[in-house]
């Protein structure tokens, strides 16, 4: 578990690591966040995650106080300081505290930055075995002209409701359709399926979030030769595809074998899925900005 957490220039222990209750993060999920891995010991893709922090920081007019070079020494400070071999990130800029009305020129003292260093488990083990069994929820993913799923935003209502949907169906995860009805993502999740030779995933315009594992996904499976789509597509290309899998930086790659009760494929995680699970695991272990941990267990 964490011991230290940054909040705003000072590492704190846990107990004293205290956030606004008028804090605008609280009050309204205004602000952005990343989760990111550190695996061996290294952050992988930081400057990718950095990149869309301050895209989305930028969409919402939300000034984050510290430059990106900055954040990203204070995120491997962060990691040193919990000794993080293996583990997860959540990086988070709030609004800041305001008053209780909705306008952000209230939160004078600016923004609130945390960086907590943890761990995170999301699916049971097995899941990587066996596949996922997935439904379709009710609840649309937000259209892109309102909350755009493309910022990584701190108001995750949209995709809670539709978690709460998924456990009350005994699952672990579910597809979300966008405000058309073609596929969009899973509640924390990205999704691809495998269907007439071609890897495809829906396109960010859809109403996504532009996923670095997906990015990841598609540039490994492009050298890998095989044939990748951005393409939108709907529930029928997801029951007849051969395979299917879900991308996040906390899921990984998980397999998928069923879908609304249609098996995909052979029931079982597919030959595609499993090459990019590998070639995944190896990328991870080979890329990274290393954390320094040699350096404090030398100097202790
Ligand atoms: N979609 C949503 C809604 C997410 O919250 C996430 C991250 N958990 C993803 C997709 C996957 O993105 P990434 O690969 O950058 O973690």
């Amino acid at each position: 578990m964490a011991q230290t957490v940054y909040i705003n220039g000072e590492h704190l222990p846990l107990a004293e690591a205290k956030v606004s209750v008028f804090d605008h993060g609280f009050l309204y999920g205004d602000g952005v966040f990343e989760g990111i891995r550190v695996y061996g010991g290294k952050v992988f893709r930081l400057d990718d995650h950095l990149c869309r922090l301050y895209r989305g920081a930028k969409a919402i007019l939300l000034t984050v106080p510290l430059t990106p070079e900055k954040m990203k020494a204070v995120v491997l400070e962060c990691c040193r300081r919990n000794q993080l071999q293996n583990g997860y990130i959540r990086l988070v800029v709030s609004r800041g505290p305001g008053d209780l009305g909705l306008d952000p020129r209230k939160c004078v003292d600016g923004a609130t930055v945390v960086v907590i260093a943890d761990s995170i488990a999301l699916y049971p083990a097995e899941v990587y075995e066996k596949g996922l069994d997935l439904i379709t929820v009710v609840t649309r993913r937000n259209p892109p002209s309102a909350t755009n799923p493309a910022i990584k935003s701190l108001n995750y209502l949209n995709n809670i409701i539709a978690k709460i949907e998924v456990t009350q169906a005994g699952c672990f995860e579910g597809i979300m359709l966008n405000h058309e009805g073609y596929v969009a993502e899973a509640t924390g999740d990205n999704i691809f399926v495998y269907r007439d030779d071609r890897l495809i995933t829906p396109p960010v315009h859809v109403g996504i979030l532009e996923g670095i594992t997906r990015a990841v996904v598609l540039s490994l499976a492009r050298e890998l030769g095989i044939s990748v789509m951005e393409e939108p597509f709907t529930q029928y290309v997801v029951y007849s595809s051969e395979e299917c899998f879900l991308t996040g930086t906390a899921a990984e790659i998980a397999p998928v074998v069923k879908v609304d009760g249609r098996v995909i494929g052979e029931g079982r995680p597919g030959p595609i899925t499993r090459r990019l699970m590998a070639e995944f695991h190896a990328l991870t272990t080979r890329e990274g900005v290393p954390i320094g941990l040699d350096e404090v267990v030398s100097r202790a």
